[in-house]
Order: structure tokens, then C-alpha cells, then sequence
């Protein structure tokens, strides 16, 4: 087999002071997300880089909320964090790899408010970062991995043995210092309160992750789905069998949860996703529930399967959007009822 072509080294013209390490990293992100990504990234007016924080790409979504935007540093996809302003705190979602200082960007960008820290999930992208904060918040069913990864060895999968960055051109210096934080879970519906009526509730969606959730700011009319309503992959990973909570990261919760947050399309007009394009509307939602049911309905009937080292994943179309990703076991919650 021949190496991959050089039509996979896909450039973006970037701010950021890190640089992926091309020869290392996989085919980087999927054809959808890089198209929208390098058009934004090359033409959005309001992108900028702080002084303080030279890792990320800030953009001004709407007024008071911004688009922290962080390079991948293992190889898989890059992230958006995003941070509210209300009129007394502000609220940020997810912390990043914890590469740069993210705590003081967002002191910056608030002018000094206090802000709440949130989690959609637990994952490296969206959670090793947390160490640069006291608090942080997610729902209560991501306690016990937030509280696993809790180390500062949850940072050794991005550095080789020689200290460098597996797939990004950085070294231990480049991440804020460990120290431990409190870890707060919290049950679907809780709401965090920004001043003045800006309210933003916490939304359980499980399915990519098991304690997995959303953030609904009512007063911008926006829906931050997390991981669970990206457009390219919605992947479900279900965990080890005797992970705490394991029957909520399947196809069979995540859809449940789906009808509920559908049913509430009025009290939203736009989704802002973790990964990918952004201002994504409600419909997307439906078009995930729609896979998930077709799933649910025949779990065999997928349109793509690939199988790796690490198992067989199993696609089906979602439409406009991508696939929903999942295995035998991660189907049902009752996942004894595993698939053929
Ligand atoms: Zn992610």
C-alpha cells in the first residue's frame, strides 16, 4: 500500500502557534468539516489570537458569545469550546486538551466576571483542560471518568516516550501545570444562572458518552449539543460492559433523550455542535432521531461497517449530515441483547 496522498495534508491558513505534525496524523477530518472549517478559518472577520493564549482561534458568534476554537492534539478532531457572557457571569463549555491559557482567555474576554466551567462530556478533547479550573460542572453520570482521568497521566497518550507531541508540534511546557479540581455532577434540567434572566439549563444527552450532555441558552435561542449532533459523525460509544452508567452510551438512550429535546424545537433556531459547522439547524436533531430509530428498528441494516483494531463500527446514514457510528454493543440498553 502506498502512503496516504499528499491530498489528505490538507493546509489551513492558521493563527495558532502550535502546528499539527503532518506526518503522523491520519486523515485529519472529514471532507465536510474541513471544507467548512478552512473557509471560516481563512475568512471569518471576527477570528483573532490573543496574546494570552496563543493556542486558540477566537470567533465572535453573536454578541457575548464566542467560539474558542482548539487544534486536535491527538490525531482525532479539533474542537470548539465555546464561552456566554450574561450580564453578571459568563459560562464556559468545555476546557480543551489543556494546552495554552484558557483560563486566562476567558478572564480576558469577560473583562474579569466571574463564569461557570462546564463539561458536554468527558473526553480528551473536551475535558483535560479542566486542571486550569477549581470547579467544574457536568451531569452526574460523568462523575466517576471525569473523576478516572483526574491525573496528570491523562496527558501521556499526547507525548512519545521523548516528551514530544504525538501529533502536534509541542511539549509538556506547552500545557498549564496539574493541579486537581472539584468535580460537581449535576441532573438533567439544572440550570446556571448568568444575571438578568440569561438562563442556561443543562440538557442530559447521553449515547456518545454515557453522562454525555447539552447546554440550551434559552435567551440566544441556541442548542449546544456536544458530540451527540456533529456534522460529519455522530459516533456512540458505549464503554466497557461494567462501566458505571454503561447502558446510557447506546443508540437506544441517546434516542430517547432526542424526542425530548425535539420536542422542545421552539424554545431554539440554531445548533452550535462541538466539532465542525456551526449555526446548524434544529432539524438536525430529527435527522439523528431518524438514524437512531432506523437502527433501533434493525441494527444489521447498516449502510457502512469498517472494521479496526479496536472492533467492528457500524454506520447509518444521517441525513444532510453524515453517520451515526456504532457496534453490536452499543445498540440497546440492554446490551446482553447484543446484535449479530
Ligand atoms: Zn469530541
Amino acid at each position: 500500500m502506498a502512503s496516504a496522498p499528499l491530498s489528505f495534508q490538507r493546509d489551513v491558513d492558521s493563527l495558532i502557534r502550535g502546528k499539527k505534525d503532518k506526518s503522523k496524523i491520519r486523515e485529519p477530518e472529514n471532507p465536510i468539516r474541513y471544507a467548512y472549517m478552512k473557509l471560516l478559518r481563512e475568512k471569518d472577520e471576527t477570528r483573532r489570537v490573543l496574546p494570552v493564549d496563543p493556542y486558540v482561534e477566537v470567533y465572535t458568534l453573536r454578541k457575548g458569545i464566542y467560539g474558542i476554537y482548539e487544534e486536535s492534539l491527538d490525531g482525532m478532531g479539533d474542537v470548539w469550546l465555546f464561552l456566554i457572557e450574561g450580564p453578571e457571569k459568563g459560562l464556559l463549555i468545555d476546557t480543551g486538551f489543556g494546552i495554552g491559557d484558557l483560563k486566562g482567555l476567558c478572564e480576558t474576554l469577560l473583562g474579569g466576571k466571574p463564569y461557570f466551567v462546564v463539561n458536554t462530556h468527558c473526553h480528551p478533547d473536551h475535558a483535560l483542560g479542566n486542571n486550569q479550573f477549581d470547579k467544574v460542572y457536568c451531569h452526574e453520570f460523568e462523575v466517576p471518568k471525569l473523576q478516572k482521568n483526574m491525573t496528570p497521566k491523562a496527558w501521556d497518550r499526547l507525548f512519545d516516550e521523548n516528551g514530544k507531541g504525538v501529533a502536534y508540534d509541542m511539549t509538556r511546557d506547552d500545557m498549564i501545570p496539574y493541579r486537581p479540581y472539584e468535580i460537581v455532577g449535576m441532573p438533567d434540567g439544572a440550570v446556571f444562572d448568568l444575571g438578568g434572566g440569561h438562563e442556561i439549563e443543562l440538557v442530559f444527552l447521553p449515547g456518545h458518552s454515557s453522562g454525555h450532555c447539552g447546554f440550551l441558552d434559552k435567551k440566544n435561542r441556541i442548542f449546544f449539543p456536544g458530540d451527540d449532533c456533529c456534522v460529519g459523525a455522530v459516533a456512540v460509544g458505549a464503554g466497557p460492559p461494567n462501566a458505571p452508567y454503561a447502558e446510557y452510551g447506546t443508540v437506544e438512550a441517546l434516542y430517547h433523550e432526542l424526542l425530548k429535546i425535539i420536542a422542545r424545537e421552539s424554545e431554539f433556531e440554531s445548533l452550535f455542535p462541538s466539532h465542525g459547522p456551526l449555526e446548524t439547524g434544529p432539524a438536525m436533531l430529527s435527522s439523528v432521531a431518524e438514524a437512531c430509530k432506523a437502527v433501533l428498528d434493525n441494527p444489521s441494516g447498516y449502510d457502512y461497517r469498517n472494521e479496526s483494531p479496536f472492533g467492528v463500527r457500524l454506520g447509518k446514514m444521517i441525513y444532510e449530515s453524515g453517520y451515526l457510528l456504532y457496534t453490536s454493543r452499543s445498540v440497546y440498553m440492554d446490551r446482553e441483547a447484543a446484535i449479530n
